[in-house]
């Protein structure tokens, strides 16, 4: 057995670990299956101080995106769900109750940000089924005020662009959505359930056209695989062709439980690059030195040639994953 499913004692659930066990199928595809939760708040305080948003949305617990490098695995062992590949195949769609998300946007002040899909994808297969980010920008199309920002690698968010367009008539709207490659055979691979690259650009399209500022973010640029000056010059001029307004781009992070996923992955598709991974990797989560400034001067060089800014401000996914694990 590679991972250990069993629950860590035999101490009764509670909490969030109680719910889930709980919580009603809703249904189930070969692979997946969807789950009902209750949650006592929709709306999460960042706890971190260095955080460039303040509040936090998160419509769906585990996603079907399978992403090789994904970091939010962690979060399904809250409920005692310990294989990291329960985090893409049990779905947990939060109870979404407008009036009651109504009234915790009161304590959202006038002109703090509220980000849509910081730990789990908001536009993920889910969201076809039940429509909850829908229903969020919904109730946040009467608000006003906001700065709103929505993480995603999903086609999906282009449903929602003139809904978006309408919210950005009173509030500030910002959309990163995440392409590391435009390599369709190597996204697969890397993010095996996730939309095709060239479906990600419509999208961004689709959102710029209808007035939304958009990052495209080539995060995680996976050393040796994605970190070429052609792969991350391709995608950034694909982004700009597209209508995106920045791009940026940092190194792969691995934390445990994502490293308990992308090693295996490296050593099977990739098996000569293992050894030089284990080497990056083995001491620290985050690489240090060399690489990583390398790789800021690469980006920082593409993106001043193609006149892209290089990061939207409002988000800086390598501090976020420091304090992702309060956000639940
Ligand atoms: S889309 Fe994001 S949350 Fe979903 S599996 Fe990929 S990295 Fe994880």
């Amino acid at each position: 057995m590679l991972f250990d499913t069993s629950p860590s004692c035999d101490a009764p659930l509670a909490g969030i670990a109680k719910l889930a066990a709980e919580s009603p199928v809703i249904e189930a595809k070969q692979r997946v299956e969807y789950f009902q939760i209750e949650t006592r708040s929709f709306v999460g305080r960042c706890s971190g101080t260095r955080m460039p948003f303040v509040w936090t949305v998160n419509p769906y617990r585990g996603c079907e995106f399978g992403c090789k490098y994904c970091y939010a695995r962690y979060a399904h062992e809250f409920m005692e769900l310990r294989d990291p590949l329960q985090f893409e195949r049990k779905i947990y769609a939060k109870r979404f109750q407008p009036d009651l998300f109504r009234s915790e946007l009161r304590k959202v002040k006038n002109g703090e940000s509220v980000w849509i899909g910081t730990a789990t994808d908001p536009y993920q297969p889910a969201e076809r089924r039940h429509g909850i980010t829908r229903q969020i920008l919904e109730v946040l199309a009467t608000q006003r005020d906001l700065k709103i920002g929505i993480t995603s690698k999903s086609d999906l968010v282009a449903r929602d662009a003139q809904l978006l367009r309408t919210i950005r008539e009173r509030n500030m709207v910002h959309v990163n959505l995440t392409i590391t490659t435009l390599d369709a055979q190597l996204a697969r691979l890397v993010e095996p359930m996730a939309p095709r690259p060239d479906l990600r650009l419509k999208a961004v399209r689709a959102l710029t056209d209808a007035g939304v500022g958009v990052t495209v973010l080539g995060n995680p640029v996976m050393p040796f695989i994605t970190d070429s000056e052609q792969n991350l010059e391709a995608v950034c001029m694909a982004a700009k062709e597209a209508g995106a307004m920045c791009f940026s781009a940092h190194a792969l992070f691995l934390k445990p439980c994502s490293k308990a996923v992308f090693m295996p992955f490296i050593e099977k598709l990739f098996p000569q690059l293992i050894w030089k991974y284990r080497a990056l990797y083995q001491e620290n989560a985050y690489l240090r030195g060399r690489y990583p400034e390398m790789l800021a001067e690469r980006v920082d060089a593409i993106v001043q040639r193609h006149g892209m800014s290089r990061r939207d401000p409002s988000y800086i996914p390598e501090q976020f994953a420091e304090s992702q694990l309060s956000l639940w």
